[in-house]
């Protein structure tokens, strides 16, 4: 099932671009996605019901989580060339009944209230440009108990390691990208939008990445973060 695009001004994946990205996520930063997809799991707990990856780009991180759950997924991203790249992926898996695309900007997500269980999202929140009002809108859609697992990383150090000297070979100034967008200015930038926006959360810092936890209650102590 795929939704109508929605127009989106804020596009910035074009055709070459998604797949310039498809390739660099197919060939160099696959090992990334069950890691981070494991962690997910121990992390948050949730197995079962819908989940909505925001900037879903090629939808590995999706489909590795769809692996290891039960999850229905939803892979939203503001770029349709991005869509084009994950219908192939998800074409090839296993279980592509349990994925739908949605066309939807995370500042506006095209969901209803309360519906979601679980929001993952890797490597897209860089991007968002009203950051208060993208977490309160995750807010919004969050079912109760739902939890949302959103940042950047790698999954572990050796992974990170081996990706960035691999990226720094094809693009030189590839890691003052990866310092400033996991650098201590963009945390803090992290934390107060999330303070303004007035939802619930955790983070994490650690060899995985930094990852924000958005809970819609505040009822159960975080897994094993
Ligand atoms: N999550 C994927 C991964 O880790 O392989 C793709 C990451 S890619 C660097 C960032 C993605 O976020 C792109 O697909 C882009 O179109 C999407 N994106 C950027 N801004 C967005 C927004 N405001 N709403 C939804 N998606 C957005």
């Amino acid at each position: 099932m795929e939704s109508a695009p929605t127009q989106n001004r804020r596009v910035r994946f074009d055709e070459a671009g998604a797949a310039q990205m498809d390739r660099t996520a197919v060939e160099v930063f696959a090992p990334i996605y069950p890691v981070i997809a494991e962690q997910i799991v121990q992390r948050m707990g949730i197995t079962q019901g819908c989940c909505v990856e925001i900037g879903s780009g090629p939808g590995l991180l999706a489909l590795a989580l769809a692996k290891i759950t039960c999850l229905r997924m939803i892979l939203m991203d503001a770029a349709v060339p991005m869509h084009v790249k994950a219908r192939r992926h998800i074409a090839a898996s296993p279980f592509p009944h349990r994925f739908t695309l949605l066309c939807g900007d995370v500042h506006h997500m095209p969901l209803n209230d309360a519906c979601v269980d679980l929001i993952v999202s890797r490597g897209s929140v860089f991007f968002w440009e009203r950051l208060e009002d993208a977490f309160k809108e995750i807010g919004r859609v969050l079912a109760p108990k739902g939890r949302a697992y959103i940042g950047g990383g790698f999954g572990n150090a050796d992974l990170r390691d081996r990706i960035c000297e691999k990226m720094m070979s094809l693009q030189p100034d590839w890691r003052s990208f990866r310092d400033r967008n996991l650098g201590e200015d963009t945390r803090i930038k992290f934390l107060s939008a999330l303070n303004a926006s007035g939802v619930l959360f955790d983070t994490i810092k650690d060899e995985s990445g930094f990852w924000m936890i958005i809970r819609k209650e505040n009822d159960l102590e975080m897994r094993n973060l």
